[in-house]
């Protein structure tokens, strides 16, 4: 990882004024000293992100997002550290010293390496004399050049080595190729091949539209139809939504998203100037796909092919959008139609009225099983209930959870009571699910923050008591705050907002110091009230320390010289206990 010095950080971070940056992406309105929003990395109504120019932070009170401007760059534009901090450079037109190949990081290579296959691929289609059979192959798919410029779309050559070859040529070595996953080792013999080899190549990006996979797809109905990247450092299946980069801010714009089934759903629309579409790669949609998805909206509509054998599978993998609080629609598609497909027939604009037109979930599914079962016999319609409660137990709302199963008894024409009935049978236990992060002010020791609240404050009484006060004393998420900020005054320096979010890299103290300095101090804290408290927290810590040291003695299989050691740390721990309170008071003046 490229290193840059912290007065380097420093002036970039002063440069790069907060509310500035941050207005470049979402409106912000003053209120008071702060500016408020409505929050850029979760869905609300009511505006709960908050930016401080006197502190030069963020922080929303809803999910807990905060930071400095380093921060929200990285969260907003999906970036490294390293990255943001070239970024914010940038921007403030200030020069940055050249990292040296050498030191950049692994993951820098990997997006360099791939950014080459892509550019070899996509030369291999538009240019190269093999490639004819997939330039054939696009048109008669209706692709046109626009989407396979867009889209970087490419043909990987008939040969074993071809790739293999030029990226050798290129300075790259087997075990760098092999671990991203674009040749593959010889089992019978010594050497490597390419792992796309005859067949269209679809680069797959990030959400800022940095090559990290290849799906690749035969041409006539060999198998199978398509061959993936593995898991490499750079890619994760399951976590990365193709076309995201060129959907995220129609997503946005328009206020839900569509998903289509495959690559071709997606390049289709958005050749065709509909680009609030994406789809997963050929998996059920998984957690962090909707997460990812939640920072854009909480629609989403569903365009599946409807009378797939799969359907039900696809069905159940909409669950976890369910779980998210997502609102869920389907499209119904005409019979055999996916969204390319129908584009291709009928038009853009008549896929855009099926959209319009699209029903939530629940019915769709409704309707499908009363299609399915004959519900004019109590088996049937116990089949249909059951099958219902599946995906209703799944909703996180009790409102619509009661809306759906009143509906669910009216289609049916059973008593609600007995779709209850049902529902407290098949109610297992959830399985643990994350739930959304919670918000650093549940999680975090109201004490203790209060007191960090209050030190961050004034740090004239930090250095008073810096050598009284252990960050093991702390829980947990608050340790490493208390801990630079220990090493900071230490050195001599303040740890001031602005330098102590800096040094700050993790995420999780960011915001729980973000959410503290933002916090209105309607009672600001005294003094002698901090005092109490260090002592209650310093006191609750030797206590455990002698309650162990006791637990050791009594365990048997101590040696007596040891048995002596320990009780002697026992005693002095114990004077310490007493000795303690008396002598933070006075440091503190009081
Ligand atoms: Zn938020």
């Amino acid at each position: 990882m490229p290193f840059y010095p912290p007065e380097q950080i420093d002036l970039i971070n002063s440069y790069n004024d907060i509310v500035e940056v941050v207005s470049q992406y979402i409106p912000l309105k003053r209120s008071g000293r702060n500016f408020k929003a409505l929050c850029p990395f979760h869905s609300e109504k009511t505006p709960s992100f908050t930016v401080s120019p006197d502190k030069q932070i963020f922080h929303c009170f809803g999910c807990g997002a905060g930071g400095n401007v380093f921060s929200f760059i990285m969260r907003r534009e999906n970036m490294t550290f390293p990255e943001a901090v070239r970024y914010l450079a940038r921007r403030a037109n200030i020069e940055l010293p050249e990292v040296d190949s050498r030191s950049a990081s692994k993951k820098e290579h990997l997006l360099k390496l791939h950014e080459l296959a892509a550019g070899f691929y996509h030369w291999g289609l538009t240019e190269s004399k093999t490639g004819a059979k997939a330039r054939a192959y696009l048109e008669n798919r209706g692709i046109k050049d626009r989407a396979i410029k867009s889209y970087n779309l490419g043909y990987a050559q008939p040969g074993w080595d071809s790739f293999l070859k030029y990226a050798g040529k290129k300075g790259y070595k087997p075990g760098m190729l092999l671990e991203a996953g674009l040749i593959l080792d010889r089992s019978k013999s010594d050497g490597y091949y390419d792992r796309f080899r005859d067949r269209l190549v679809i680069p797959v990006c990030d959400s800022r539209g940095r090559v990290i996979a290849f799906g690749a797809r035969v041409f006539d109905d060999s198998k199978p139809k398509y061959v993936n990247s593995p898991d490499t450092p750079l890619f994760r299946k399951g976590n990365v939504l193709f076309g995201i980069h060129q959907a995220r801010e129609a997503i946005r714009e328009c206020g839900e998203v569509i998903l289509g089934e495959g690559y071709f759903d997606v390049i289709m629309a958005h050749q065709e100037q509909l680009n609030n579409i994406v789809c997963s790669q050929g998996t059920a949609f998984t957690e962090v796909q909707a997460q990812v998805l939640k920072r854009y909206t909480d629609k989403v509509v569903v365009a599946f092919d409807a009378d797939q054998a799969g359907l039900a599978a696809a069905l159940r993998g909409l669950t976890v959008f369910l779980q998210k609080d997502f609102e869920v629609r389907m499209v119904l598609m005409p019979e055999g139609q996916d969204p390319d497909s129908y584009i291709r027939s009928s038009g853009v604009a008549a896929f855009k009225k099926l959209v319009a037109g699209s029903i939530p979930l629940i019915d769709f599914k409704l309707e499908r099983l009363c299609r399915m079962h004959d519900i004019e016999t109590d088996r049937g319609r116990l089949t249909v209930v059951r099958e219902m409660l599946d995906t209703i137990t799944q909703i996180e709302s009790a409102v619509l959870k009661e809306t759906y199963a009143k509906k669910l008894a009216a289609r049916l024409g059973v008593s609600a009571g007995a779709v209850w009935e049902e529902y407290r049978k098949q109610k297992t236990p959830k399985l643990s699910r994350p739930t959304l992060r919670q918000t650093p002010e549940i999680k975090v020791n109201k004490y203790e923050s209060r007191l960090l609240k209050y030190l961050l404050e004034n740090d004239r009484v930090l250095s008073l008591i810096k050598d009284e006060l252990d960050p093991e004393a702390f829980s947990p998420p608050l340790q490493p705050v208390i801990e630079l900020m220990l090493t900071m005054i230490r050195k001599g320096e303040s740890p001031g907002s602005r330098s102590l979010m800096t040094a700050l890299r993790e995420q999780e103290s960011q915001e729980i110091v973000s959410g503290l300095l933002m916090e209105q101090s309607s009672e600001e804290i005294q003094l002698a009230e901090a005092a109490e408290i260090i002592i209650d927290i310093q006191k609750k810590l030797l206590r455990a320390k002698i309650a162990e040291c006791r637990k050791t003695v009594a365990s048997k299989d101590v040696a007596e010289e040891e048995t002596d050691a320990i009780l002697r740390q026992s005693m002095r721990l114990s004077g310490e206990l007493k000795a303690f309170p008396d002598r933070i008071r006075k440091k503190m003046e009081l």
